[in-house]
């Protein structure tokens, strides 16, 4: 990650494809477009590249989140179980159709704990979405087993680890639906933009239609087009499509830069005996986009974070005190902070999260330490990089 270092060329000659014709809306303007479908070609791109029958390409991977769960008919009370450690929108998602976010412990995958997730189900549960935090993949096998076993929905969040494979298959692609997302920092990008793939005809078509006020996309007039269900706006511009048709192409590219870099980083901190490395499942392949290791206690963690940024070592991430990334700092979720008042579901059913108890999710991320793997770094500066990192962490046990 992320994929905006590398701009170049390719993006520049997909955007001026775009402005050339001047047709910056990705649905009509047939005549005026010089044959140029951006999002068109980057979902077809998209889809090839995941294995998948479909992708459909909209604004944010929030709104894909979104129009995930509501293609596969996620509403107002529904229970989607989700892990404390995660980027805020995994609750955002679920609360703006009225459904429910259920959180659970994660484990040393730094993913949803399969245990914990099967002790949240009740009977108004739909969906278990994992969060392949960092570049790594929840235990996929054990959580479709129990998907199975309670006719619930797999909806994978891939946002931070496109590319990563489980059991041979890309990320995203082994649930019923996997999203992705193309926001500035993310390892691919189109500045703004989200996915979501599935093999399901039916979410797809829903969720193509969802994603443009319901419109049923037949024929070539969009004046005469229905609408057979009640829809919203979360379309991708031309413009940003453009740039993402780019940067899909040059997605292998990115990930053996990813995986060269990482390995540097990697091999310099495995012979610090005290370091444990976040666990990846088996018959897993990490995307690269971070290097996660645990340190033997949180005050351990503390100082070789803070001496991390104090040595100038930037990118690294101490997520237990994150605002955005952790559970405990999730204030304005924990006291139903909103503007207006929320659905009813909401309301009656969010557990107080004020009073959970999630020791079992403070007792790995309190001690996770995470660094960014980037794009730019050339092969020298990373091995410069890993070598400061490794002397910090070992003068913290020396001491
Ligand atoms: C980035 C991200 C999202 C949301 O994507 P946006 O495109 O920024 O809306 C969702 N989940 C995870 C895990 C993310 O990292």
């Amino acid at each position: 990650m992320p994929g905006f270092e590398l701009f170049g060329d390719a993006e520049k000659q997909q955007v001026k494809d775009v402005l050339d014709s001047g047709v910056l809306m990705r649905y009509g303007f047939d005549g005026m477009r010089n044959g140029h479908w951006k999002a068109a070609e980057l979902e077809k791109a998209l889809a090839e590249r995941m294995k998948v029958n479909h992708a459909q390409v909209v604004s944010s991977g929030t709104a894909a989140l979104t129009i995930a769960l509501v293609s596969a008919g996620v509403g107002a009370g529904d229970e989607v179980i989700m892990p404390t450690f995660t980027f805020v929108a995994s609750f955002e998602s679920i609360m703006a159709l009225g459904a429910v976010p259920i959180l659970v412990d994660i484990d040393d995958t730094l993913t949803l704990c399969p245990e914990a997730v099967e002790k949240a189900i009740t009977g108004r549960t739909k969906v278990v979405m994992p969060v392949h935090m960092c570049g790594s993949m929840a235990d996929l096998k054990t959580l479709k087993s129990i998907c199975d076993k309670h006719d619930l929905l797999l909806l994978e969040d891939a946002c931070q680890a496109i590319g990563g494979t489980y059991e041979g298959k890309p990320l995203g692609s082994y649930g019923d639906l996997g999203c992705f997302s193309f926001d500035y920092v993310k390892t691919i990008t189109c500045g703004e933009g989200g996915a979501i793939i599935t093999n399901n005809q039916e979410y797809h078509k829903n969720a193509d239609h969802y994603s443009d006020h319901g419109h049923d996309h037949v024929g070539s007039d969009r004046g005469a087009e229905t609408h057979p269900f009640l829809g919203y706006n979360y379309r991708i511009s031309e413009l940003n499509a453009a740039v993402g048709l780019a940067q899909i192409k040059r997605l292998d590219e990115f990930l053996s830069i990813q995986k060269r870099n990482y390995t540097i980083l990697r091999s310099a901190l495995e012979n610090i005996p005290e370091l444990v490395f976040r666990k990846v499942p088996q018959g897993g392949e990490e995307s690269y986009a971070f290097l996660s290791f645990f340190l033997p206690n949180e005050d351990t963690a503390k100082i070789v974070h803070k001496n991390l940024g104090d040595g100038g070592v930037d990118g690294c991430f101490y997520w237990y005190d994150n605002n955005w990334h952790y559970y405990r700092k999730w204030e304005h979720l924990i006291n139903l902070k909103s503007l207006g008042k929320l659905p009813q579901a909401i309301y009656n059913q969010l557990p107080d999260y004020g009073a959970s108890d999630f020791s079992r999710s403070d007792h790995w991320v309190g001690r996770t330490i995470s660094c960014l793997i980037k794009l730019g770094w050339g092969e020298e500066e990373v091995h410069e990089r890993a070598e400061k990192i490794a002397e910090i962490i070992k003068k913290a046990f020396d001491q």
